[in-house]
């Protein structure tokens, strides 16, 4: 177990795990470049969720993986990198990423695949207790795979993107036939169902197996659809010059989404979109720097405070 995880910041057992992508991203917006930032799935989605409950992580990274990456990891008190599988003789995920002026928009400059087009990593015996399972973005293969692997499961949740839709379509079918809920954002959800419009979008993914789906729209919020009904968040509302680096916000979302309800230990509609909130709020945050350099000084009180403030101004009626 790795010395990282300090329980005596908890009263309760850790009970959330993440699978996905550790990555080192290049990453393009408007006004700024950086090549060689921390990034993948895995890596925004657990520093974000640390941030309300313990989360252990699952991944693979190579031999050329930065000493100050696996620093900057560890030094979330929440994060147990007990999980993370080194591979000496392997090269990480690397990935390059372009905005455009419409930050909401990005397009993909690289993808070098390294590790992930290896074995999974293992999962420790120490996870397999794990309740709360997010299977971040990587081959749907390999998240499927994953499930299994936590007999404990009260809820898995998974997301996707374009590049999984495109080649590996019945790998995610299968999938989806598995998972409880599925947070993808409104691009993704059309490439996967036909449908732009995210209502009908949703109710197709439902049709498809999960039991809930989040459909996150940018700057537009999101949309929390279950077989009971739905349910609507706004996004947080943040001036152009305060966004540095959108690069794992959809992580970051499901981060919170997935800390909320492990904290809180609840998986019904009213959770579901509680958890909304602290989603929404958690990608504000992350959306302020590259890499995981917002989320490090993060602290308590400031996301209470933009929580609060989120809940007077999205209050209707
Ligand atoms: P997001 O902005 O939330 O979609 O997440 C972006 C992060 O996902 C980056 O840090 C990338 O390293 C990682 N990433 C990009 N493409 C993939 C992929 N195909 N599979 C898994 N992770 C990816």
């Amino acid at each position: 177990m790795g010395a990282q995880f300090s329980p005596q910041r908890y009263d309760h057992d850790v009970k959330l795990v993440v699978t996905g992508t550790i990555g080192i991203d290049t990453v393009y917006t408007p006004r700024d470049k950086r090549e060689g930032v921390l990034g993948g799935s895995a890596a925004y989605f657990a520093a974000a969720a640390s941030q309300l409950n313990p989360v252990r992580l699952v991944a693979a990274v190579g031999g050329d993986w930065p000493s100050d990456h696996r620093e900057t990891l560890s030094s979330f008190p929440g994060v147990c990198i007990a999980g993370l599988d080194a591979r000496p003789l392997s090269r990480t995920f690397a990935w390059g990423g372009r905005y455009f002026e419409d930050v909401n928009r990005r397009e993909t400059l690289f993808t070098e695949v390294g590790v992930l087009q290896e074995a999974p990593p293992p999962v420790p015996a120490a996870y397999r207790d794990s309740e709360f399972v997010f299977l971040g973005n990587t081959h749907p293969a390999v998240q499927l795979g994953f499930i299994d692997q936590f007999p404990a499961r009260k809820l898995v949740v998974a997301d996707t993107m374009d590049l999984w839709i495109r080649t590996a379509h019945s790998e995610l079918t299968a999938l989806l036939k598995r998972v409880d809920g599925l947070i993808v954002n409104d691009s993704e959800a059309g490439e996967l169902t036909g449908f732009r419009n995210a209502i009908s979008a949703g109710k197709k993914i439902l049709d498809m197996g999960p039991s809930f789906v989040v459909v996150k729209k940018g700057e537009h919020g999101a949309v929390l659809m279950h077989r009971g009904g739905m349910a609507l968040v706004p996004a947080f509302p943040v001036e152009e010059h305060q966004v540095v680096d959108p690069t794992g916000a959809g992580d970051s979302f499901a981060g919170g989404f997935m800390g909320y309800l492990a904290r809180e230990e609840r998986t019904d509609a009213a959770a579901l979109q509680s958890a909304m909130a602290y989603g929404t709020v958690m990608a504000s945050f992350a959306l302020e720097s590259f890499g995981l350099d917002r989320m490090r000084i993060l602290r308590a009180a400031e996301f209470q405070q933009r929580l609060s403030d989120f809940q007077q101004l999205a209050r209707v009626g």
